[in-house]
């Protein structure tokens, strides 16, 4: 088969990137990027594009040879609700949307690998293209495999990339076992009397209380995990329905939990429980816990690992090429295929100069693009070898 232009998939890869930039939806409304990432499909030639699953996802399918082996290749689609700072022509035309993740790059790469794969070929097998909506929820991956993702299209290992700023485009990192964290939410509604701000003896007010118990809840990580578990507890919001000169009846505090193992993410809700209770009760107060999983802890597959970095040798210089210091506390719902068949999830550098993800300033690095295709390519000729 004949071989791509590499220049020319690159022109292409940036244009599409690009006008993906310039038309941002967030999560489940990605329909003009679903279309988009179908269209695409069709006009290289795949066997079969499904769309709608789980909403707004598609999985397109290609087969080459006789081989009965499948493997996944996983992008996500979806936006944020950031107001874009840019003065790129390319900018958001989606006042307070923007790709402030990258995902536009990550769709822009993955369908890059797909014309890639159908113009040069080059394994044995099938090829499923994941193109996930709504990753920044939590939710896409989920609602992928309840409308039977697995029975419908299945596969029996998964790869996925997220591009990073802080890294040198053209480098590669990822490491076996925990490489991004769970992410849980917690409310405690805090319930008391309000009152005249001038008597508060004649009441039982929330706010000393909700104070104390930001401060005891510090304590779960410092005092109750071993310290070598990996775990952050942030207290992210404090609400209540005080006022000038009325002391609040009811105080809200919201805030988020991150952890590596459901046996730590478990102990977490535990100990909350009995501080809130414990606190509530020290100041005559009632305590209502809400806690809730929104991702699971991302694990590799070590021998899944073993082949992205031998696949990566044909990509990247030897010296671009690393194994992650450590896990990092951001959380991604890649994770949820991986309750169902091992996977392999790895970073590409966006450059130094990259602002953060979720910043108003970020963009995609374009240079990163047949880094990242190329990636995918390599790792199917990897793993569905002749
Ligand atoms: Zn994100
Ligand atoms: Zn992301």
């Amino acid at each position: 088969m004949a071989k791509l232009d590499p220049e020319t998939l690159k022109r292409e890869m940036t244009a599409w990137r690009r006008d993906l930039h310039a038309h941002p939806e967030f999560g489940f409304e990605e329909k003009r990027t679903a279309a988009f990432v179908a269209a695409k499909l069709r006009e290289f030639g795949l066997y079969d594009v499904a769309e709608g699953v789980g909403g707004t996802g598609v999985v397109g399918t290609l087969k080459r040879g006789s081989g009965n082996r499948a493997i996944a290749l996983r992008a996500d689609m979806d936006a944020l609700r950031i107001a874009e700072q840019s003065s790129a022509p390319y900018r958001s035309g989606n006042p307070g949307i923007m790709h402030a993740c990258g995902h536009d790059g990550h769709t822009a790469m993955l369908l890059g690998a797909a014309k890639l794969l159908a113009g040069e070929g080059g394994f044995d097998g099938t090829v499923r293209f994941i193109f996930q909506p709504a990753e920044e929820w939590g939710r896409g991956a989920l609602a992928m495999l309840d409308d039977g993702l697995m029975q419908r299209f299945p596969f029996a290992e998964i790869f996925g990339l997220h591009n990073m700023p802080g890294l040198p485009v053209g480098h590669f990192e990822t490491r076996a076992g925990p490489v991004m964290s769970a992410e849980d939410n917690f409310e405690i509604v805090l319930k008391g009397l309000g009152g005249h701000a001038a008597r508060p003896h004649s009441g039982n007010e929330t706010l000393v209380a909700a104070c104390a118990l930001v401060t005891n809840l510090q304590t779960i990580v410092s005092r109750r995990l071993s310290p070598t578990d990996i775990a952050v507890v942030s207290v992210t919001e404090l609400i209540t329905d005080g006022t000038r000169n009325a002391l609040p009846g009811l105080a809200r505090i919201l805030g988020d939990a991150r952890s590596f193992r459901p046996e730590v993410s478990a102990e977490i809700e535990r100990q909350m429980r009995i501080i809130a209770e414990g606190t509530a009760a020290a100041y005559n107060v009632a305590a209502e816990v809400n806690y809730t999983r929104e991702f699971v802890p991302l694990h590799n597959d070590t021998e899944l690992v073993e082949a992205a970095f031998a696949a990566a040798k044909n990509v990247f210089e030897p010296g671009n090429i690393a194994i992650a210091r450590e896990p990092v506390t951001a959380s991604e719902d890649f994770a949820r295929f991986l309750d169902h068949v091992p996977g392999c999830f790895v970073f590409l550098g966006n450059g130094e100069a990259s602002a953060p993800l979720h910043n108003s300033s970020y963009d995609f690095n374009d240079e990163g693009l047949v880094f990242g295709a190329s990636f995918h390519a390599a790792i199917v000729r990897q793993r569905l070898g002749f």
